[in-house]
């Protein structure tokens, strides 16, 4: 490996493959030198990382532990009951399925076990921070079944009650009149706890089943930093690869009732053979995410989220909905500078090494591809060990390269700060110089 950055436990049987190993070292040394930001991402263990590089990925295991279509899957079948068995525990659900590729596919399973074609489904507008499983006219969920959206209050100015938080009146209203058979809760882009309490209500008053999309606040919810809708919802959704922190990919906790239909839903319904090297990276996750660190981690998780919106505040920027409580900062840029746009905004910082994304903010006025929002996380920078300290020299950086966004001097001069400041806490020391 030419990079003093390691890639993976696995780096040095790259060496016949110059290629793919030059440009596993590149990435290795974005990772460990530039701000990851973006709300979505964190940083495995190397635990994670080696069984995910695992020789699980030679076997077919079409259909579920002790019910397989292939043979040789005795000890697969172990590793997708310990993922399960884990899973269940760690969130006192009553019935896991892990084998969902991603998040998107938990969700369209979760879609085809519970509904027909056509029918219904009440989920949070996609400019107010819904997913684009929730009913982009992109997303074959559009196609299939017919949406119908709530979203956030209006932002109201008044720093005391800030608005642009889900408006549970609306939902009400929404739900009563459009009679959804799902109303889903969750959301890609929102900074507050999701309560599930008031959606399991509305979806009573309304005979609707009720999913909680987790992708987000799965890892908050396991570190026991936001409420848990596992109990609450009919099914909760999740990825594992955000504030959870194992493999990327996807899983499904539901009611006893409702196993059967989720677990064929998934196979054969929607994919072919599991990924069993990305189930056993996802039990070893289940398990960290189980231990007492894990909930030290989400609470500093959040607390560095108050933290970076704190100081980004100070730099001139508005919170949407004036704060945060979860690992996302929505930031409207539109009081810093109202020329700038979401798009551009992420370029820049990006020529800093500060890596975020662009995001629309509620009823943004400029398209989604160019937005005037961004948005920013904690969960990965948490896991490097970085605190308040950090995030504030942070939130400094970001105003401070926004502010000089023309001066490529100053850029370059806030690229090398930023380096600085990411060596002292790289994401993998245990793996460095591998
Ligand atoms: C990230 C996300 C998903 C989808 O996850 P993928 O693994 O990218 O498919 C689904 N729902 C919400 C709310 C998300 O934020």
């Amino acid at each position: 490996m030419s990079s003093q950055f390691a890639a993976s436990p696995f780096d040095a049987w790259l060496v016949d493959d110059p290629e793919v190993s030059r440009l596993l070292g590149r990435e290795a040394e974005r990772q460990s030198t530039t701000l990851q930001l973006i709300a979505s991402e964190n940083f495995t263990s190397p635990a994670v990382l080696a069984a995910s590089g695992s020789i699980l990925t030679n076997k077919y295991a079409e259909g579920y532990p002790g019910r397989r279509y292939y043979g040789g899957n005795q000890v697969v079948d172990e590793v997708e009951n310990l993922a399960r068995d884990r899973l269940t525990a760690l969130f006192g659900a009553e019935h896991a399925n892990v084998q969902p590729h991603a998040g998107a596919n938990a969700n369209l399973a979760v879609y085809q076990a519970l509904l027909d074609p056509g029918d219904t489904i009440l989920a949070m507008r996609l400019d107010h921070g819904g997913h684009l499983t929730h009913g982009s006219p992109a997303s074959i969920t559009s196609k299939v079944w017919r949406f119908v959206s709530y979203g956030v209050s209006p932002a109201s100015g008044d720093p005391d009650k800030p608005g642009e938080i889900i408006d549970f009146d609306q939902v009400a209203d929404v739900a009563r009149r459009e009679r959804p058979k799902l109303i889903v809760a969750g959301s890609t882009a929102y900074s507050r706890i999701i309560d599930p309490l008031p959606f399991r209500e509305i979806a009573d008053s309304v005979g609707a089943l009720f999913m909680f999309d987790a992708a987000h606040p799965a890892g908050l919810i396991a570190g026991g930093a936001h409420p848990s809708p596992v109990g609450v919802a009919d099914v909760v959704t999740l990825t594992t690869h955000k504030t959870l922190r194992g493999p990327r990919g996807g899983a499904i906790l539901s009611t006893a009732e409702l196993a059967k239909a989720v677990d064929s839903a998934v196979f054969p319904g929607l994919q072919g053979g599991p990924l069993e090297h990305v189930i056993a990276a996802k039990a070893v996750a289940f398990a960290e995410a189980s231990r007492s660190e894990f909930r030290t981690y989400a609470a500093q998780v959040v607390a560095n989220a108050g933290a970076l919106g704190a100081a980004l505040a100070e730099a001139g920027f508005r919170l949407v909905s004036g704060g945060t409580e979860n690992h996302q900062v929505l930031l409207d840029l539109r009081t810093f500078d109202a020329e700038l746009t979401g798009k551009v905004a992420q370029e820049v910082l990006d020529r800093a090494g500060i890596t975020c994304n662009r995001n629309t903010i509620p009823d943004d006025q400029r398209s989604p591809f160019i937005t005037s929002g961004l948005r920013l996380g904690s969960a990965a920078l948490t896991t490097t060990g970085m605190g308040r300290p950090e995030m504030e020299v942070i939130g400094a950086l970001i105003g401070r390269t926004l502010q000089h966004r023309d001066d490529e001097a100053e850029l370059g001069r806030v690229r090398a700060e930023v380096r600085e400041l990411c060596l002292g806490f790289p994401p993998y020391p245990t793996l460095a110089g591998a």
